[in-house]
């Protein structure tokens, strides 16, 4: 059966995942930087030589624009990496998403310093992306069927990745546990409630993995839609500060991590 693992890395404390399968593996966002991609493509061969005898050919799969999800893109093209699905607006956008991104962490104190590893020229960020049609495509590992679905609602287009035989869904931003979802002016609350809807119309769906935090469960979603159900009602549609909610029950929350996720 094909493997899980889920790796929670800093800065941003950010989720990427690894998908190991019979044939291929799929990295689930990049992270913040070249460091977590290397990291990612470092981790993705060893799970694959441990499983299969060899090193799978890697695709990779950004959930959104943001910089803690897809600004290691270019260096795992570097280390190899075949195919980028990401929505047909962020291979529009991921030009000026990423200039911009860039100046504001150098102007940030909090990132400035993480801001010198970063590339120069934020031009050295972007890949040649393959845009996941509208509606959901689908990947074969081998022995695993991936869906990239394109959603939205944390941004202009959020990706969930819903591995069917798994049970399992990757949602990006879409839910964060711990901290409270970020709701930029990129967000729009009406749109964020209806793809939660339908990430939880995927009924074989049992584990989630938020885009920051411990994985979560099928209730954990359905309260955090019903929270932003509720902001939407009240606020305006974006920059709102929505609820913080935290998974009942002990977890590791160490940074960095990685857990391999059990599928039984
Ligand atoms: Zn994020």
């Amino acid at each position: 059966m094909a493997k899980v693992n889920v790796l929670s890395l800093n800065p941003a404390r950010v989720n990427c995942g690894i998908v190991t399968g019979s044939e291929r593996s799929l990295i689930i966002d990049s992270g913040p930087g070249p460091n977590t991609a290397r990291l990612l493509a470092h981790r993705a061969a060893a799970l694959s030589e441990a499983a299969n005898g060899r090193p799978n050919p890697i695709d990779v799969v950004t959930t959104h624009d943001h910089w803690d999800h897809c600004f290691g893109n270019s260096a795992l093209a570097a280390e190899g990496a075949g195919t980028f699905f990401a929505s047909r607006s962020f291979a529009v956008d991921q030009e000026a998403s990423s200039w911009i991104a860039l100046d504001a962490l150098r102007s940030d104190p909090e990132t400035h310093e993480f801001a010198r590893k970063l590339p120069a020229d934020p031009a050295d960020l972007l890949v040649e992306v393959t845009p996941i049609e509208s509606g959901h495509s689908v990947l074969d590992l081998g022995d695993c069927r991936v869906e990239f679905h394109v959603l939205g609602g944390h941004s202009t287009a959020d990706v969930v990745v819903r591995l069917p035989d798994l049970g399992v869904v990757f949602t990006g931003d879409l839910v964060e546990e711990g901290d409270p979802p970020q709701a930029g002016a990129d967000a729009a609350l009406g749109d964020w409630v209806r793809s939660l809807e339908t990430v939880l119309s995927f009924s074989e769906a049992s584990v989630f993995v938020p885009g920051h935090g411990v994985v979560v469960d099928r209730d954990f979603v359905a309260r955090q839609c019903a929270d932003i159900d509720g902001y939407r009602t009240m606020s305006a549609d974006a920059e709102v500060a929505l609820p913080a909610r935290a998974m009942p029950g002990e977890h590791d929350r160490t940074f960095p991590r990685e857990c391999e996720l059990r599928l039984d």
